[in-house]
Protein backbone atom coordinates (compact mmCIF):
# COMPACT_ATOMS: atom_id res chain seq x y z
CA UNK A 1 0.00 0.00 0.00
CA UNK A 2 1.01 3.30 -1.00
CA UNK A 3 1.52 5.55 1.97
CA UNK A 4 3.15 9.46 1.80
CA UNK A 5 3.89 12.42 4.21
CA UNK A 6 5.09 16.07 4.41
CA UNK A 7 7.34 18.03 6.04
CA UNK A 8 6.26 19.16 9.19
CA UNK A 9 4.03 18.64 11.19
CA UNK A 10 2.56 16.76 14.55
CA UNK A 11 2.51 12.95 15.61
CA UNK A 12 -0.54 12.95 17.63
CA UNK A 13 -3.00 9.97 18.69
CA UNK A 14 -5.45 9.76 16.46
CA UNK A 15 -9.15 7.87 16.61
CA UNK A 16 -10.39 5.71 19.24
CA UNK A 17 -12.91 3.32 19.68
CA UNK A 18 -15.53 5.47 17.74
CA UNK A 19 -14.01 5.19 14.86
CA UNK A 20 -15.31 1.30 15.17
CA UNK A 21 -18.75 2.14 16.17
CA UNK A 22 -21.72 2.76 14.17
CA UNK A 23 -23.21 6.61 14.15
CA UNK A 24 -25.78 7.45 16.07
CA UNK A 25 -28.81 9.30 15.08
CA UNK A 26 -29.27 12.24 17.61
CA UNK A 27 -33.36 13.28 17.79
CA UNK A 28 -33.37 16.63 16.63
CA UNK A 29 -34.06 19.07 20.39
CA UNK A 30 -37.82 20.67 20.46
CA UNK A 31 -35.98 24.16 19.68
CA UNK A 32 -33.75 24.75 17.02
CA UNK A 33 -31.79 27.53 16.42
CA UNK A 34 -30.10 28.34 12.75
CA UNK A 35 -27.63 30.67 12.35
CA UNK A 36 -28.03 32.88 8.76
CA UNK A 37 -24.14 32.30 8.08
CA UNK A 38 -22.70 28.81 8.24
CA UNK A 39 -20.02 29.48 5.58
CA UNK A 40 -17.76 31.42 4.47
CA UNK A 41 -20.13 33.32 2.02
CA UNK A 42 -22.10 36.29 3.17
CA UNK A 43 -24.62 35.87 5.25
CA UNK A 44 -28.05 34.77 4.29
CA UNK A 45 -31.30 36.87 4.33
CA UNK A 46 -34.05 35.13 6.54
CA UNK A 47 -37.13 34.38 4.31
CA UNK A 48 -39.75 33.28 7.35
CA UNK A 49 -41.22 35.51 9.79
CA UNK A 50 -42.29 35.16 13.46
CA UNK A 51 -44.74 32.80 13.92
CA UNK A 52 -44.57 31.17 10.38
CA UNK A 53 -45.33 27.25 10.30
CA UNK A 54 -42.48 25.94 8.20
CA UNK A 55 -42.26 22.20 6.84
CA UNK A 56 -38.83 20.27 7.24
CA UNK A 57 -36.63 21.20 4.28
CA UNK A 58 -38.82 24.58 3.55
CA UNK A 59 -36.34 27.91 2.82
CA UNK A 60 -35.57 29.97 5.54
CA UNK A 61 -32.65 31.94 4.32
CA UNK A 62 -31.75 32.88 1.54
CA UNK A 63 -28.33 33.56 -0.10
CA UNK A 64 -27.51 36.37 -1.69
CA UNK A 65 -24.72 35.01 -3.44
CA UNK A 66 -25.73 33.25 -7.04
CA UNK A 67 -23.62 30.34 -6.38
CA UNK A 68 -24.07 30.27 -2.36
CA UNK A 69 -25.79 28.08 -0.36
CA UNK A 70 -29.29 28.87 1.33
CA UNK A 71 -30.86 27.39 4.35
CA UNK A 72 -33.26 25.12 5.17
CA UNK A 73 -35.35 24.69 8.41
CA UNK A 74 -33.92 21.58 9.84
CA UNK A 75 -37.64 20.55 11.14
CA UNK A 76 -41.17 20.84 10.91
CA UNK A 77 -42.65 23.59 13.41
CA UNK A 78 -43.36 27.31 13.93
CA UNK A 79 -40.99 30.11 13.68
CA UNK A 80 -40.71 31.77 17.54
CA UNK A 81 -37.97 34.38 16.39
CA UNK A 82 -35.77 36.00 14.03
CA UNK A 83 -33.25 37.24 15.78
CA UNK A 84 -30.39 39.58 15.06
CA UNK A 85 -28.21 39.12 17.57
CA UNK A 86 -27.33 35.46 17.47
CA UNK A 87 -23.69 35.18 18.47
CA UNK A 88 -22.19 32.33 16.45
CA UNK A 89 -19.18 29.64 18.30
CA UNK A 90 -16.24 32.48 16.15
CA UNK A 91 -17.92 35.24 17.89
CA UNK A 92 -19.43 36.53 15.16
CA UNK A 93 -22.96 38.22 15.65
CA UNK A 94 -25.48 37.43 13.03
CA UNK A 95 -29.19 36.51 11.95
CA UNK A 96 -30.75 33.20 13.15
CA UNK A 97 -34.22 31.99 12.66
CA UNK A 98 -35.54 30.30 15.88
CA UNK A 99 -38.13 27.19 15.11
CA UNK A 100 -40.16 25.44 17.42
CA UNK A 101 -40.67 21.62 16.88
CA UNK A 102 -44.05 20.26 16.20
CA UNK A 103 -44.68 17.54 14.06
CA UNK A 104 -42.69 14.44 12.93
CA UNK A 105 -39.48 15.45 10.65
CA UNK A 106 -39.41 14.22 7.39
CA UNK A 107 -36.91 14.63 4.91
CA UNK A 108 -37.09 16.80 2.47
CA UNK A 109 -35.68 15.79 -1.17
CA UNK A 110 -33.32 18.47 -3.46
CA UNK A 111 -35.37 20.64 -5.35
CA UNK A 112 -34.06 20.84 -9.28
CA UNK A 113 -32.18 23.81 -10.44
CA UNK A 114 -32.13 25.12 -14.23
CA UNK A 115 -28.20 23.21 -13.71
CA UNK A 116 -26.22 21.56 -10.96
CA UNK A 117 -25.47 24.40 -9.70
CA UNK A 118 -28.51 26.10 -9.26
CA UNK A 119 -29.76 22.48 -7.57
CA UNK A 120 -26.94 22.77 -4.96
CA UNK A 121 -27.56 26.33 -4.61
CA UNK A 122 -31.20 25.21 -3.54
CA UNK A 123 -30.34 22.42 -1.87
CA UNK A 124 -28.11 24.37 0.61
CA UNK A 125 -24.59 22.66 -0.16
CA UNK A 126 -21.61 23.23 1.26
CA UNK A 127 -18.12 21.53 1.34
CA UNK A 128 -18.09 20.06 5.15
CA UNK A 129 -14.42 21.31 5.50
CA UNK A 130 -12.13 23.55 7.81
CA UNK A 131 -13.11 26.29 5.25
CA UNK A 132 -16.62 26.01 4.51
CA UNK A 133 -16.92 27.21 1.50
CA UNK A 134 -20.76 26.72 -0.67
CA UNK A 135 -20.38 23.58 -2.99
CA UNK A 136 -21.40 25.75 -5.73
CA UNK A 137 -18.39 27.74 -5.85
CA UNK A 138 -16.16 25.08 -5.27
CA UNK A 139 -17.50 23.38 -8.41
CA UNK A 140 -17.84 26.44 -10.57
CA UNK A 141 -14.06 27.03 -9.99
CA UNK A 142 -13.16 23.73 -10.48
CA UNK A 143 -14.59 24.02 -13.98
CA UNK A 144 -13.14 27.12 -14.87
CA UNK A 145 -9.84 25.87 -13.99
CA UNK A 146 -10.26 22.72 -15.85
CA UNK A 147 -9.92 20.21 -12.92
CA UNK A 148 -9.66 16.59 -14.11
CA UNK A 149 -8.59 15.03 -10.70
CA UNK A 150 -10.93 14.86 -7.36
CA UNK A 151 -9.85 13.64 -4.24
CA UNK A 152 -12.30 12.35 -1.60
CA UNK A 153 -11.18 13.18 1.64
CA UNK A 154 -11.90 10.37 3.79
CA UNK A 155 -9.51 11.75 7.00
CA UNK A 156 -11.16 14.51 9.49
CA UNK A 157 -9.06 17.15 9.85
CA UNK A 158 -8.60 17.39 13.32
CA UNK A 159 -6.47 14.75 15.38
CA UNK A 160 -8.92 11.96 17.52
CA UNK A 161 -11.60 12.64 15.21
CA UNK A 162 -13.00 10.01 13.34
CA UNK A 163 -16.56 10.85 11.40
CA UNK A 164 -15.30 11.11 7.70
CA UNK A 165 -14.43 6.95 7.79
CA UNK A 166 -17.42 6.14 9.24
CA UNK A 167 -19.53 8.36 6.52
CA UNK A 168 -17.59 6.21 4.23
CA UNK A 169 -18.36 3.02 5.23
CA UNK A 170 -21.82 3.43 6.23
CA UNK A 171 -23.14 5.28 3.27
CA UNK A 172 -20.71 4.40 0.08
CA UNK A 173 -23.54 4.43 -1.95
CA UNK A 174 -24.39 7.67 -1.16
CA UNK A 175 -21.12 8.81 -1.70
CA UNK A 176 -20.22 6.87 -5.37
CA UNK A 177 -23.26 8.51 -6.34
CA UNK A 178 -21.68 12.08 -5.05
CA UNK A 179 -18.80 10.99 -7.06
CA UNK A 180 -20.18 10.20 -10.37
CA UNK A 181 -22.14 13.63 -10.41
CA UNK A 182 -19.22 15.53 -9.64
CA UNK A 183 -17.41 13.34 -12.16
CA UNK A 184 -19.95 13.89 -14.97
CA UNK A 185 -20.11 17.61 -14.17
CA UNK A 186 -16.38 18.00 -14.16
CA UNK A 187 -15.20 15.42 -16.88
CA UNK A 188 -13.08 14.16 -13.89
CA UNK A 189 -10.17 12.08 -15.09
CA UNK A 190 -9.04 10.40 -12.19
CA UNK A 191 -10.58 9.56 -8.77
CA UNK A 192 -8.79 9.19 -5.29
CA UNK A 193 -10.00 8.44 -1.79
CA UNK A 194 -7.94 8.98 0.62
CA UNK A 195 -7.81 7.57 3.97
CA UNK A 196 -5.62 7.12 7.63
CA UNK A 197 -4.00 3.66 6.83
CA UNK A 198 -4.25 2.51 10.54
CA UNK A 199 -8.59 2.49 9.77
CA UNK A 200 -8.20 0.68 6.27
CA UNK A 201 -9.23 -2.13 8.21
CA UNK A 202 -12.82 -1.18 8.29
CA UNK A 203 -13.30 -0.54 4.53
CA UNK A 204 -14.50 -4.42 3.54
CA UNK A 205 -13.29 -6.02 0.57
CA UNK A 206 -17.26 -6.25 -0.89
CA UNK A 207 -16.57 -2.22 -0.93
CA UNK A 208 -13.51 -2.74 -2.21
CA UNK A 209 -14.97 -3.87 -5.22
CA UNK A 210 -17.72 -1.98 -5.78
CA UNK A 211 -15.53 1.20 -5.95
CA UNK A 212 -14.53 0.42 -9.86
CA UNK A 213 -11.43 3.04 -11.19
CA UNK A 214 -11.52 5.04 -8.10
CA UNK A 215 -7.91 4.41 -6.39
CA UNK A 216 -7.80 4.07 -2.63
CA UNK A 217 -4.89 6.13 -1.17
CA UNK A 218 -3.68 5.65 2.37
CA UNK A 219 -1.94 8.07 4.15
CA UNK A 220 0.60 8.07 7.22
CA UNK A 221 -1.43 10.46 9.69
CA UNK A 222 0.57 12.92 10.80
CA UNK A 223 -1.95 16.40 11.91
CA UNK A 224 -2.56 17.98 9.94
CA UNK A 225 -2.44 15.53 6.82
CA UNK A 226 -5.70 16.10 6.01
CA UNK A 227 -5.66 19.51 4.74
CA UNK A 228 -6.82 20.84 1.09
CA UNK A 229 -2.91 21.55 0.34
CA UNK A 230 -0.94 18.92 1.92
CA UNK A 231 -3.62 16.15 0.35
CA UNK A 232 -2.56 17.57 -3.45
CA UNK A 233 0.85 17.49 -2.74
CA UNK A 234 0.58 14.21 -1.14
CA UNK A 235 -2.00 12.09 -4.29
CA UNK A 236 -0.75 14.35 -7.15
CA UNK A 237 2.79 15.34 -5.63
CA UNK A 238 1.59 19.05 -6.96
CA UNK A 239 2.63 22.06 -4.57
CA UNK A 240 -0.30 24.32 -3.98
CA UNK A 241 0.99 27.70 -2.84
CA UNK A 242 -1.62 28.17 0.35
CA UNK A 243 -3.09 31.52 0.60
CA UNK A 244 -5.99 31.54 2.85
CA UNK A 245 -6.88 35.21 2.60
CA UNK A 246 -7.20 37.79 5.37
CA UNK A 247 -10.57 36.75 5.44
CA UNK A 248 -12.35 38.84 2.53
CA UNK A 249 -11.98 36.23 -0.78
CA UNK A 250 -13.62 33.35 -0.77
CA UNK A 251 -12.28 30.78 -2.98
CA UNK A 252 -10.89 27.36 -3.27
CA UNK A 253 -7.48 26.62 -4.16
CA UNK A 254 -8.73 23.73 -6.35
CA UNK A 255 -6.85 24.61 -9.31
CA UNK A 256 -4.50 21.21 -9.85
CA UNK A 257 -7.40 18.85 -8.25
CA UNK A 258 -10.61 18.82 -6.35
CA UNK A 259 -10.61 18.03 -2.72
CA UNK A 260 -14.11 17.60 -1.02
CA UNK A 261 -14.95 15.55 2.07
CA UNK A 262 -16.58 12.37 2.07
CA UNK A 263 -19.43 13.63 3.76
CA UNK A 264 -20.08 16.34 1.14
CA UNK A 265 -19.81 13.73 -1.42
CA UNK A 266 -22.19 11.74 0.60
CA UNK A 267 -24.98 14.50 0.79
CA UNK A 268 -24.42 15.65 -2.98
CA UNK A 269 -25.57 11.91 -3.41
CA UNK A 270 -28.47 11.75 -1.34
CA UNK A 271 -30.20 13.95 -2.97
CA UNK A 272 -31.46 15.16 0.49
CA UNK A 273 -31.66 19.07 1.09
CA UNK A 274 -28.88 19.62 3.68
CA UNK A 275 -30.20 19.94 6.61
CA UNK A 276 -27.99 17.66 9.06
CA UNK A 277 -24.13 16.36 9.01
CA UNK A 278 -21.94 13.65 11.01
CA UNK A 279 -19.60 14.91 13.67
CA UNK A 280 -17.27 13.66 16.06
CA UNK A 281 -18.07 14.08 20.02
CA UNK A 282 -14.86 13.09 22.16
CA UNK A 283 -13.72 14.13 25.31
CA UNK A 284 -9.66 14.57 26.41
CA UNK A 285 -10.37 11.75 28.88
CA UNK A 286 -11.80 8.80 27.01
CA UNK A 287 -15.16 8.81 28.44
CA UNK A 288 -16.45 10.31 24.87
CA UNK A 289 -15.57 8.79 21.43
CA UNK A 290 -18.52 8.62 19.38
CA UNK A 291 -20.06 9.74 15.90
CA UNK A 292 -23.41 11.33 15.06
CA UNK A 293 -25.85 12.00 13.03
CA UNK A 294 -27.47 15.64 13.70
CA UNK A 295 -30.07 18.00 12.53
CA UNK A 296 -28.81 22.16 11.95
CA UNK A 297 -29.87 23.67 15.11
CA UNK A 298 -29.80 21.30 17.53
CA UNK A 299 -28.03 22.24 20.49
CA UNK A 300 -24.80 20.23 21.68
CA UNK A 301 -26.44 19.90 25.22
CA UNK A 302 -28.80 17.38 22.97
CA UNK A 303 -26.29 15.52 21.76
CA UNK A 304 -24.53 15.00 25.13
CA UNK A 305 -27.70 13.59 26.19
CA UNK A 306 -28.67 11.39 23.70
CA UNK A 307 -24.47 9.77 24.35
CA UNK A 308 -25.37 9.56 27.88
CA UNK A 309 -22.74 11.96 28.49
CA UNK A 310 -22.64 13.84 31.88
CA UNK A 311 -20.61 17.58 31.50
CA UNK A 312 -19.00 17.89 33.89
CA UNK A 313 -19.17 22.03 34.39
CA UNK A 314 -15.33 22.88 35.05
CA UNK A 315 -14.67 21.27 31.57
CA UNK A 316 -14.72 22.94 28.31
CA UNK A 317 -16.21 22.51 25.71
CA UNK A 318 -14.77 23.05 22.24
CA UNK A 319 -16.04 23.57 18.90
CA UNK A 320 -14.26 22.27 16.06
CA UNK A 321 -11.39 20.16 17.28
CA UNK A 322 -8.69 20.04 20.05
CA UNK A 323 -6.11 21.94 17.74
CA UNK A 324 -8.08 24.57 15.73
CA UNK A 325 -11.33 24.87 17.85
CA UNK A 326 -12.82 27.36 19.79
CA UNK A 327 -14.22 27.12 23.19
CA UNK A 328 -17.91 27.34 22.96
CA UNK A 329 -19.77 29.68 26.37
CA UNK A 330 -23.10 28.01 26.20
CA UNK A 331 -23.70 24.05 25.98
CA UNK A 332 -26.56 24.90 24.06
CA UNK A 333 -24.84 26.35 21.14
CA UNK A 334 -26.67 24.77 18.36
CA UNK A 335 -24.54 22.50 15.84
CA UNK A 336 -23.98 24.18 12.03
CA UNK A 337 -22.65 23.54 9.09
CA UNK A 338 -19.17 24.77 9.99
CA UNK A 339 -18.65 23.04 12.81
CA UNK A 340 -16.03 20.06 12.37
CA UNK A 341 -17.07 18.69 15.73
CA UNK A 342 -16.91 18.92 19.38
CA UNK A 343 -14.18 17.74 21.76
CA UNK A 344 -14.27 18.48 25.60
CA UNK A 345 -11.57 19.49 27.85
CA UNK A 346 -11.47 18.01 30.93
CA UNK A 347 -10.34 20.07 33.95
CA UNK A 348 -7.75 18.02 34.37
CA UNK A 349 -6.01 18.57 31.20
CA UNK A 350 -7.12 22.24 31.42
CA UNK A 351 -3.59 23.78 31.39
CA UNK A 352 -2.87 27.56 32.04
CA UNK A 353 0.19 29.02 31.12
CA UNK A 354 1.51 33.07 30.94
CA UNK A 355 2.96 33.51 27.63
CA UNK A 356 7.06 34.46 27.88
CA UNK A 357 9.36 36.03 25.33
CA UNK A 358 10.44 34.20 21.87
CA UNK A 359 13.65 32.37 22.73
CA UNK A 360 14.61 31.77 19.11
CA UNK A 361 14.73 28.19 19.72
CA UNK A 362 13.18 27.55 15.99
CA UNK A 363 10.83 25.02 16.49
CA UNK A 364 7.62 26.42 15.57
CA UNK A 365 9.44 26.89 12.21
CA UNK A 366 10.60 22.98 12.43
CA UNK A 367 6.68 21.93 12.56
CA UNK A 368 5.23 24.63 10.43
CA UNK A 369 3.78 22.44 7.35
CA UNK A 370 3.27 25.44 5.04
CA UNK A 371 7.11 26.11 5.97
CA UNK A 372 6.41 29.59 7.53
CA UNK A 373 8.29 31.61 10.09
CA UNK A 374 5.42 31.85 12.68
CA UNK A 375 7.63 33.35 15.34
CA UNK A 376 8.71 36.23 12.80
CA UNK A 377 4.73 36.43 11.51
CA UNK A 378 3.50 36.63 14.84
CA UNK A 379 5.79 39.43 15.78
CA UNK A 380 5.31 41.66 13.44
CA UNK A 381 1.39 41.12 14.27
CA UNK A 382 2.23 41.81 17.85
CA UNK A 383 4.07 45.35 16.85
CA UNK A 384 1.07 46.18 14.30
CA UNK A 385 3.52 45.85 11.72
CA UNK A 386 0.84 43.97 8.99
CA UNK A 387 3.11 45.15 6.49
CA UNK A 388 6.18 43.00 7.41
CA UNK A 389 3.58 40.16 8.48
CA UNK A 390 2.77 39.77 4.63
CA UNK A 391 6.17 39.87 3.59
CA UNK A 392 6.73 36.68 5.75
CA UNK A 393 3.62 35.15 4.36
CA UNK A 394 1.17 35.24 7.02
CA UNK A 395 -1.73 34.57 4.51
CA UNK A 396 -0.18 31.25 3.55
CA UNK A 397 -0.73 30.21 6.92
CA UNK A 398 -3.41 27.91 7.26
CA UNK A 399 -3.95 27.80 10.75
CA UNK A 400 -3.31 24.62 11.84
CA UNK A 401 -2.12 25.45 15.26
CA UNK A 402 1.32 23.09 15.29
CA UNK A 403 2.94 26.21 16.25
CA UNK A 404 1.63 27.01 19.15
CA UNK A 405 1.41 23.56 19.89
CA UNK A 406 5.15 23.10 20.29
CA UNK A 407 6.13 26.83 21.22
CA UNK A 408 8.08 26.31 24.72
CA UNK A 409 7.34 30.05 25.86
CA UNK A 410 3.47 29.43 25.27
CA UNK A 411 3.31 32.19 23.21
CA UNK A 412 -0.79 32.32 21.38
CA UNK A 413 1.60 32.09 17.42
CA UNK A 414 -1.93 31.11 15.62
CA UNK A 415 -3.96 34.12 17.53
CA UNK A 416 -1.42 36.71 16.87
CA UNK A 417 -1.30 35.10 12.95
CA UNK A 418 -5.69 35.18 12.87
CA UNK A 419 -5.95 38.48 14.69
CA UNK A 420 -2.95 39.98 12.14
CA UNK A 421 -5.56 38.49 9.40
CA UNK A 422 -8.64 40.54 10.80
CA UNK A 423 -6.96 43.51 11.06
CA UNK A 424 -5.41 43.30 7.27
CA UNK A 425 -9.18 42.56 6.29
CA UNK A 426 -10.44 45.49 8.44
CA UNK A 427 -7.75 47.79 6.80
CA UNK A 428 -8.64 46.38 2.92
CA UNK A 429 -13.03 46.82 3.81
CA UNK A 430 -11.77 50.89 4.57
CA UNK A 431 -10.29 51.37 1.32
S1 LIG B 1 2.19 29.32 10.94
FE1 LIG B 1 0.17 28.60 10.37
S2 LIG B 1 0.50 26.86 9.03
FE2 LIG B 1 2.44 27.24 10.15
S3 LIG B 1 2.30 25.90 11.97
FE3 LIG B 1 1.50 27.91 12.55
S4 LIG B 1 -0.70 27.74 12.27
FE4 LIG B 1 0.24 26.06 11.11
S1 LIG C 1 8.68 28.02 19.18
FE1 LIG C 1 8.16 29.84 20.43
S2 LIG C 1 10.07 30.37 21.45
FE2 LIG C 1 10.63 28.97 19.77
S3 LIG C 1 11.08 30.36 18.01
FE3 LIG C 1 8.93 29.82 17.87
S4 LIG C 1 7.87 31.48 18.94
FE4 LIG C 1 10.01 31.58 19.57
Amino acid sequence: MNTVSFKGGLKLPVTGPGSGRPIIPVPPGEQVVVPMKQDLGPECEPVVKKKQMVQAGELIGKSPLEHGACLHAPVSGKVINVTKSFIHFSGKRMSAVILAKDGPTNKARRADGDDLLGSLFLGGLVDFDKDTVPLPIKLDEAKLNHVDSLIVNAMDVEPFFSSRIRVLTERLHDVLAGIKTVRDFLNIKQVFIVFDQELGGLISDHQIRNLGDVILVPLKYKYPQAIDYLLVKAVLGKEVMCTIPCRDIMHSQDIDGLVLSVDTLASLGSRLISTERVITVRDSSGRLDENVQVQIGTPVNKILETCSYQLDPESRIVAGGPMMGQTLADPMMPVTKDLQGIFILDKKHIIQSQPGTCIKCGLCVDVCPARLMPFMISGSVENAEYDQAQKYQLSSCFECGCCTYVCPSNIPLLHWIQFGKFEIFKQRSKL
